[in-house]
């Protein structure tokens, strides 16, 4: 691959376009936000798993902008609430509520489930569209433990809570370089950037 690429970043979540953005700096690929492009719209969400949500919106941004289009869906998945807020987690308690609010509410759904029982992990869809109808889909997934309080202040969303048995701490406590290297996004941004110089960007 001789030349840098335009790769749309489609996302309005500053958190994923952050660690994104990281994972492909020195990469030959020129990182463009939605905002970059001036793309205001909303997809809707109305698909029933992650790859179908990410496939939703990697299409409709990459139609509405013209240029290979990189979106994920992800979220995390807990095991006393049968996989709840899964899909959902954006929108967990509705949509007015705050990540801290959200972090709560969950809390709160736990409060009776002891340690063991508290499973959980992280999943991250990535789908990548390309104006010629090319369209593909890799995952990655990171195990973890509802922890009872929150602590840590990176990151976003439930990192705060979510408890990494390997490391000792939080998501919310490791600086984003070292998230990414061992998070369900760093997983899935790894596959789709090796996907992307095997076919060589330009492929449609
Ligand atoms: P969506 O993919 O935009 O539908 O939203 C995913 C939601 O899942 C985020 O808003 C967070 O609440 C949660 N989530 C996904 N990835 C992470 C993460 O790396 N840390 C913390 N929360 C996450």
């Amino acid at each position: 691959m001789a030349e840098t690429q335009k790769l749309l970043v489609a996302t309005g979540n500053p958190g994923k376009l952050r660690e994104v953005s990281q994972m492909l700096t020195g990469m030959p690929f020129e990182v463009l936000s939605l905002q970059d492009l001036g793309i205001s719209m909303e997809v809707e969400e109305t698909g029933a798993t992650f790859a179908e949500n990410a496939i939703l919106k990697a299409k409709a941004y990459c139609a509405s902008a013209g240029a290979l289009t990189l979106a994920d869906d992800s979220g995390l998945v807990v095991d006393a609430l049968d996989g709840r807020p899964g899909v959902r987690s954006a929108r967990y308690g509705g949509e007015g509520l705050t990540d801290p609010q959200r972090v709560e509410l969950l809390l709160k759904e736990l409060v009776e489930v002891p340690w063991e029982k508290r499973m959980a992990r992280f999943h991250c869809v990535i789908a990548l569209a390309w104006p010629e109808g090319r369209l593909e889909t890799v995952e990655g997934v990171v195990e973890g433990i509802i922890q009872y309080e929150p602590k840590g202040t990176n990151g976003f969303g439930y990192d705060p809570i979510f408890h990494l048995p390997e490391r000792g701490c939080t998501t919310a406590q490791l600086e984003t370089s070292d998230k990414n290297r061992i998070s369900h996004r760093g997983q899935a941004v790894r596959k789709a950037a090796r996907l992307l110089m095997e076919l060589g960007v330009a492929a449609g």
